[in-house]
């Protein structure tokens, strides 16, 4: 091939794959991964919905984030999905069922079988804790679930997360889980083992709606990314942040650390859907 027609072959494939790109990013938003399962998320095409506004969706009490269906962007009378966090605790017997405008949607789930995780922990409060230990802890769960409420409408709402820290993943969302072969609730988040004083990271952009020092889970940091998508960082050595707070992604949250009941410094990150805790890993790739 002559080398003018070569070089002219060549413009065009890379010209292709640019503007394959540049589709890609104007009409795809990366979805998490659709799970129909407990700890899992359902997303559902709201038929009939189609409209300019986006649809307002519901979900066993909690508002459900809404979203421009692939290819519809904003459009005028654009279609709309539902992005809607299932929890541990549901019911595959039964259907599920989610309103939008007034409009009802329902969808089945399947089981799925989490792993037993058996701990001991050496501080015995933490197990069995003494009545006003059960005061302290009931206010401080209030409000961490009104910060998990939290409902924003940013511009843009994240639904792709880079790791807030690096190290192995110690231990899974969903572990049925016994301290001192005691069962408790069940493991609501995603551990990442690292040593104290490691930093925390924002895997997104967000803000930070609460801080503070808890009796199970530490220190810990609360952002929400808008549209009922929250995240939540426990047992954390240094809080680098404060309620109110802008961040990106990357910015850092704080440190590692073993504050709460562990058995050793890690990171416990919980991701949240309308008020119910979802597996994080659902959000770090759609591969
Ligand atoms: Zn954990």
């Amino acid at each position: 091939m002559p080398i003018a027609k070569k070089i002219a072959t060549k413009s065009v494939a890379i010209l292709a794959m640019l503007s394959c790109l540049l589709c890609l990013n104007v009409n795809a938003q990366e979805l998490p991964k659709e799970s129909r399962v407990p700890g899992g998320i359902a997303i559902i095409t709201l038929h009939g919905l189609e409209s300019d506004m986006a649809p307002s969706a519901w979900y066993k009490g909690n508002r459900v984030m809404v979203l421009p269906a692939e290819g519809s962007g904003y459009a005028k009378g654009g279609k709309w999905i539902a992005v809607a966090g299932i929890p541990l605790s549901a019911k595959v017997s039964q259907k599920q069922h989610l309103r939008a405008n007034g409009t009802s949607y329902y969808f089945s789930i399947t089981d799925k079988e989490y792993r037993a995780q058996y701990l001991t922990i050496k501080n015995k409060r933490h197990v069995e804790p003494d009545p006003d230990d059960v005061k302290r802890w009931r206010i401080e769960k209030a409000k961490m679930v009104a910060a998990f409420k939290s409902w924003s409408e940013p511009q843009v709402t994240p639904t792709h997360f880079v790791l807030p820290a690096q190290g192995p993943f110690s231990s899974p969302f969903g572990l049925k889980r016994f301290f001192n072969k005691q069962p408790r609730n069940p493991h609501s988040g995603l551990d990442i083992a690292a040593p104290s004083g490691d930093p925390i990271i924002a895997p997104a952009a967000g803000t930070v709606v609460d801080t503070g020092n808890y009796f199970f889970n530490g220190n810990t940091v609360i952002l929400d990314h808008g549209r009922g998508l929250t995240t939540m960082y426990c047992h954390m050595s240094k809080i680098d942040v404060k309620i109110g707070d802008k961040v990106a992604t990357g910015d850092k949250l704080g440190e590692i650390g073993k504050t709460g009941r562990v058995t050793g410094p890690h990171l416990h990150w919980s991701v949240s859907l309308n008020n119910t805790r979802v597996d994080p890993m659902l959000f770090l790739s759609n591969k």
